[in-house]
């Protein structure tokens, strides 16, 4: 149920489900999804829903983890990325198998803590996990080539426009009540937005909660 062959089956899923991105799809290939989710659920990780990861968050579907990453690499070669929501921690392995370097912050304590140990595990030596407020972005680590929100937003915080890299591109889930994915481009005369996918998403929440 966890095997090699059930991930393959998911890869065949998402091209029928219209994403092309090879390297995408090679990623996702890469990375177990069952070790993400809790053991009770392990038999239902590679099927296209999101699944519940504790504290009231949830690991996104298949198809939605594909389609971000697809917009976020935009067909080219990612250098330095941050993602907001870590959650599980499967976007960030996703991410990591194609960018150079993978910055993402989580605001809750005990759900990164779990994160953690199990991308230690995975030996991902290009994450830099980070317990902290995502609408502040990282501006240590700025710019980003991409960066991508796993949480919705109605709109994005000034910081987190800044620290995008000119050339840069941000994916997220744009609403409260209807939600759409939305990409920002940086460009060097400004941003331009375009919407796309109706979504839905947890929300951006401000603050950290410690464990
Ligand atoms: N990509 C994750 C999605 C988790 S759900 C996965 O596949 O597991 C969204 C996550 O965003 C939650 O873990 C939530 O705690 C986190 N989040 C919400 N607001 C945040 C903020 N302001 N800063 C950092 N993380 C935040």
């Amino acid at each position: 149920m966890t095997s090699q062959r059930t991930r393959a089956r998911m890869i065949e899923r998402l091209r029928t489900q219209g994403i092309v991105d090879e390297v995408v799809l090679a990623g996702m290939n890469a990375v177990p999804r069952h070790i993400f989710v809790e053991e009770i659920l392990a038999s239902r990780a590679y099927d296209d829903v999101a699944l519940p990861i504790n504290f009231g968050q949830t690991i996104s579907s298949p198809y939605i983890v594909a389609r971000m990453s697809e917009l976020l690499r935009a067909s080219s070669r990612l250098g330095k990325v941050l993602e907001i929501g870590s959650g599980c921690g499967y976007q960030t392995a996703v991410l990591a198998q194609f960018a150079h370097e993978v910055y993402s912050i989580e605001r809750i304590g005990p759900l990164l803590t779990r994160t953690r140990t199990r991308l230690r595990e995975l030996r991902l030596h290009n994450v830099r996990l980070k317990h902290s407020d995502g609408l502040l972005g990282l501006p240590e680590a700025a710019s980003f080539d991409g960066i991508i929100l796993t949480a919705a937003i109605a709109h994005v915080p000034p910081p987190l426009l800044e620290q995008l890299a000119i050339g840069g591109r941000m994916v997220f889930p744009k609403g409260s009540q209807d939600q759409y994915l939305c990409v920002i481009d940086r460009n060097p005369q400004g941003y331009t937005e375009t919407i796309l996918d109706e979504v839905r998403f947890v929300p951006m929440l401000p603050g950290i909660l410690k464990g």
